[in-house]
């Protein structure tokens, strides 16, 4: 049932229908995007990022904390939110917790755009804003390299650490932007947030493809419709663009097609499509 492809040095593998479930899972960075599904395999990752509080982005985040338990984890997962529902879904995970007479813990982490965590090692997480009817968060997954300054480079290695002790700034950080994830939003978020169209593999929502929904019915609902991607086609900076969040408009063996017809061939060749496997189609 579950859908993998791969995107540069990524494994992304999950689940995505728009308005009906969408989970996805990067497990070289230890990340799930979403929990509007459960995979057995998404509960062995401590970090959740979630984009909103629309029940097809969070709705299965319950079945997943479950699920963790029978992994034997018994540290509460890190999930990351917009700052504005920390309450709400504490609230109903409380609620869950007392019916079920079993504690359905997490390590809430409101963020707002522009904030900036670290998750492990060298990679860090940046909240950028996205534009939903809802409290809305895309993200931005940095790897921050630390690299001597050119001017310190020549000296000798005792030297280095003698001044290192002594407090001196020896080091330049370096922010690779590594992944990003934008989805249920109107086109502007990319926009306003260049780094997204930087990122080395880019995630973003593209819940209509053609005139069976119209620009303005797709911006009503401000979601992200093809032919506003196409119009920035010249912009994507991405190594990958991962399309998702497509509309059960779509059966999901004609989405390929679709894009090859519409999409200008600079940016197709790029454009990974993430959609069910057909043969789970309802599913
Ligand atoms: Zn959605
Ligand atoms: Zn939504």
């Amino acid at each position: 049932m579950l859908t993998t492809v791969t995107a540069g040095p990524y494994t992304i593998r999950g689940v995505s229908v728009g308005g009906v479930y969408t989970s996805l899972a990067v497990p070289e960075l230890g990340l799930v995007l979403d929990a509007g599904v459960s995979p057995r395999s998404a509960a062995a990752i401590d970090t959740i990022l979630l984009s909103h509080g629309h029940v097809d982005h969070i709705g299965a985040l319950p079945a997943l904390l479950g699920i963790r338990a029978l992994h034997g984890k018994t540290s509460p997962p890190r999930i990351v939110m917009p700052a504005e529902i920390v309450d709400d879904l504490r609230g109903a995970l409380d609620a869950l917790s007392r019916m079920q007479r079993w504690p359905l813990a997490i390590d809430a982490i409101g963020m707002r755009p522009g904030d900036d965590i670290a998750l492990r090692g060298d990679l860090r997480v940046r909240a950028v804003r996205t534009f939903h009817p809802v409290p809305s968060l895309g993200y931005v997954v940095v790897r921050r390299v630390s690299k001597l300054r050119p001017e310190f480079q020549g000296l000798p290695g005792p030297e280095i650490a003698a001044r290192r002790r002594a407090g001196e700034a020896m080091l330049v950080h370096e922010d690779r932007l590594e992944l990003a994830y934008a989805t249920d939003t109107l086109v502007t978020a990319l926009d306003h947030a260049p780094e997204l169209r930087r990122a080395r593999v880019l995630i973003v929502e593209c819940t209509f493809l053609d005139e069976r929904k119209s620009l303005d019915a797709a911006r009503a609902g401000c979601h992200i419709h093809l032919d506003e991607l196409i119009e920035r086609a010249a912009q994507f900076e991405n190594e990958h663009v991962v399309v998702m969040h497509v509309s059960q408009l779509y059966r999901p063996d004609e989405v390929a097609g679709i894009l090859d017809r519409r999409v200008p061939s600079e940016l197709r060749r790029r454009m990974i499509p993430f959609v069910p496997n057909s043969a789970s189609w309802p599913g």
